[in-house]
């Protein structure tokens, strides 16, 4: 790691979640002097599980952070697609097979208190109870009644980011017609393994998190919405009534719901620019993604290393010009086959059948042909770029 333009240049992040922690620990890690905003009273994450692909584990891995993953996470050994109105599996597909760091289940809590110990150590400051309220393309923004002058201020303050609004002007995302829960329960011993149930309409995805925990996303298409927030305290009987025509084996872990958020899913476009005179953004300010591919965390590590990376490298204009021309193209990508991954998982009628006849044939006839379609997603490398 070592071109140095970053050595003694003094950088804010916007925003402690995991995408500002991970951009803190990259430009700390080549020598910046990094301060971390966050209007919270305290770091946390909502209580709810994510999946590491091994694309976003890599940056993981380059900030020596993958024992520390290791030791909080489960290591995924497959993803099953299930016909979730019969409940059988309709083929399973090897994760074991990856190159590199592997794909893994976290508690997202869990996640940060790992970013979180990492920046510590490194000598990030961290500040709380600091919302900022506007930024300049300069940089320059007020914070706890002290006007800052960073080298560079770095937008990680999420989806409805006050540094995207200065670059791009107002963001319109659109209702997507989903409706999301999302919900934690007590499930000893389940097996490593993903599971996507997809029925007309609506489908679930499952995955185990350590401590005996399962992690429950459960989408159902639905005509209005007004609030995209992620903390709508819903109604498990509301969620139970939602997935009640589906298999037992769903029904049954629905039953042990007690505690459920709900919450919109909207499209947003991919910010037109990305970065300013002394300002770049990154992670959902820059390209919110529907959950579909689980790889919003994932591609948000990646700006922060390649960001990083390129700031430590070229003359700050360059370099923010860089970042963005190399992601772009990768984050709208993935995007789109997140779209796509939720139209598929809601098939009804002949299109379901010949859906799922086909995800058979693949397990069956060409069991690789499922991730070598994916190499181009967790196959990529950032810390080599
Ligand atoms: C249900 C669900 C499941 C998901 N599953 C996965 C998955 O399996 N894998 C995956 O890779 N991704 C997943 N994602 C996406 C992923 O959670 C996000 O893409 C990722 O967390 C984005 O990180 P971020 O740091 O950019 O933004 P955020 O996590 O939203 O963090 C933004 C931070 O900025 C702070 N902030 C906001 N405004 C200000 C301000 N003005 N001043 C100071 N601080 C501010 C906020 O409090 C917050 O802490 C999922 C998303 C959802 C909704």
């Amino acid at each position: 790691m070592a071109d140095n333009r970053c050595r003694d240049r003094s950088v804010a992040v916007i925003g402690g979640g995991i995408g500002g922690l991970t951009a803190a620990l990259c430009l700390a890690a080549r020598g910046a002097a990094v301060t971390v905003y966050e209007q919270a009273p305290e770091f946390s994450e909502v209580g709810a599980g994510i999946q590491i692909a091994p694309n976003g584990a890599r940056v993981l891995e380059a900030l020596d952070l993958l024992g520390a993953l290791d030791a909080v996470s489960v290591r995924a050994e497959a993803v099953e697609p299930v016909d979730g109105l019969t409940g059988r599996a309709l083929t399973r597909f090897d994760l074991s097979a990856l190159e590199g760091p592997g794909y893994r289940f976290v508690h997202r809590a869990d996640l940060l208190n790992v970013l979180l110990d990492a920046a510590r150590a490194r000598g990030v400051t961290l500040v709380t109870d600091a919302r900022i309220e506007s930024v300049g393309e300069d940089g320059r923004f007020t914070a706890q009644g002290q006007d800052q002058a960073p080298d560079l201020t770095v937008g990680a303050d999420g989806l409805h980011s006050v540094a995207r609004g200065v670059l791009n002007g107002a963001d319109r995302p659109f209702f997507t017609g989903q409706v999301a829960w999302r919900a934690v329960i007590d499930l000893p011993d389940a097996p490593p393994v993903a599971r996507v149930w997809m029925a007309p309409g609506r489908h679930l995805v499952t995955y185990p998190l350590t401590k005996g925990r399962l992690n429950i996303v459960a989408v159902q298409e639905r005509s209005e919405w007004a609030d995209e927030g992620w903390h709508n305290v819903a109604d498990p009987g509301v969620l139970r009534a939602a997935f009640a025509r589906l298999s037992g084996r769903v029904t049954g872990l629905l039953e042990r719901v007690e505690d459920v958020r709900e919450w919109g899913l909207f499209r947003h476009l991919v910010a037109a620019r990305w970065y300013g005179e002394k300002l770049a953004i990154l992670g959902d300010a820059a390209h919110p993604t529907l959950p579909f591919l689980a790889q919003g965390a994932s591609l948000a590590m990646e700006d922060a290393w390649l960001l990083a990376a390129r700031v430590d490298a070229l003359p700050l204009r360059d370099a923010l010009h860089a970042y963005q021309s190399a992601r772009a193209p990768r984050v709208a990508r993935a995007i789109e086959a997140a779209s796509a991954n939720g139209r598929n998982y809601h098939l009804s009628g002949v299109q379901r059948t010949a859906s799922h006849a086909a995800l058979r044939a693949m397990g069956n006839v060409v069991p690789g042909l499922w991730l070598g379609r994916l190499d181009w997603l967790y196959g990529y490398d950032v810390t080599a770029a």
